[in-house]
């Protein structure tokens, strides 16, 4: 039971926290933990997405908190390959961690903060410099579907140009501002390019998001090599054949390759 004296000492407390200094991120209980079958699916993606080249020593993948629609989980600064359950955070959008107990943010992750405060329709969120994207952010030729596993590509993909709003950076999105501008350039799509340096996917579930990266890198070395024949125009899905094959349901979820992929990235 509490006494006078305990009572007052958490008044006193409570009052000069108030007082001193607002109540920030860093002081605020984390959320209930989130679903175990998520986290488990969390950590797989970053193994999953780097053994298929999407990512490699660098680049993300995060989902929004299931308990607390205005929280995000990634890991600490780490390479991929290497996240386990223990290295992940939980985020507020404002980028500012929870419960980092002395572990190292990613600098980038206010690309995922603010596209989960723009989109409430993305639970997760993955950020890639894969190669092959790289040739459609820095030319004037777009990225559109040229198969079918990539019909999420729809009418083509937005680039955001950091310069167009920030001028001379270091081309890291590492502020909520530069965060804002690259949610704002993905607008309702599924990706965007980011000139320069790579991409952001997002998606309704962790296996979409990562399905789609992979897919997206995929496509984009089709592409390549299909512009590279050269013997005549490359014939693309229609908008049309995109939005019938994300009508019937994106490449099912993705369901049966998710669990082939687990259990490839599961395997030493
Ligand atoms: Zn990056």
């Amino acid at each position: 039971m509490m006494t006078r004296r305990t009572f007052l000492s958490a008044s006193v407390l409570l009052g000069a926290a108030a007082v001193s200094a607002p109540m920030s991120a860093q002081q605020q209980p984390a959320s209930a933990a989130a679903d175990p079958k998520l986290i488990e699916d969390l950590v797989a993606a970053y193994r999953i997405l780097a053994r298929h080249d999407v990512l490699d020593g660098f680049g993300h993948v995060s989902m929004r908190h299931d308990r607390s629609a205005n929280r995000f989980i990634m890991s600490r600064s780490l390479a991929p390959e290497l996240v386990t359950a223990g290295d992940l955070i939980e985020f507020d959008f404002d980028g500012n961690a929870v419960d980092a107990r002395g572990r190292a943010p990613y600098s980038e992750r206010f690309i995922h903060a603010e596209i989960y405060r723009a989109r409430p329709d993305v639970k997760a969120v993955v950020h890639a410099h894969a190669p092959s994207l790289i040739p459609y952010g820095v030319t004037t030729v777009p990225l559109r579907p040229v198969y079918h596993m990539a019909s999420f590509i729809g009418d083509g993909v937005p680039v955001f140009d950091i310069r167009k709003t920030f001028g001379m950076t270091d081309m890291l999105v590492s502020d909520s501002a530069k965060g804002r501008a690259l949610a704002l350039a993905l607008g309702g799509k599924t990706c965007v390019l980011m000139r320069g340096h790579g991409v952001a996917v997002v998606g309704p579930s962790i296996p979409i998001a990562a399905g789609r990266s992979i897919y997206l890198d995929m496509n984009a070395r089709i592409q390549t090599q299909a512009m590279a024949l050269g013997g005549g125009k490359v014939t693309y899905l229609d908008p049309q054949e995109a939005q019938k094959m994300m009508d019937a349901g994106e490449n099912r979820g993705y369901e049966r390759a998710w669990e082939l992929w687990k259990a490839q990235a599961s395997r030493p």
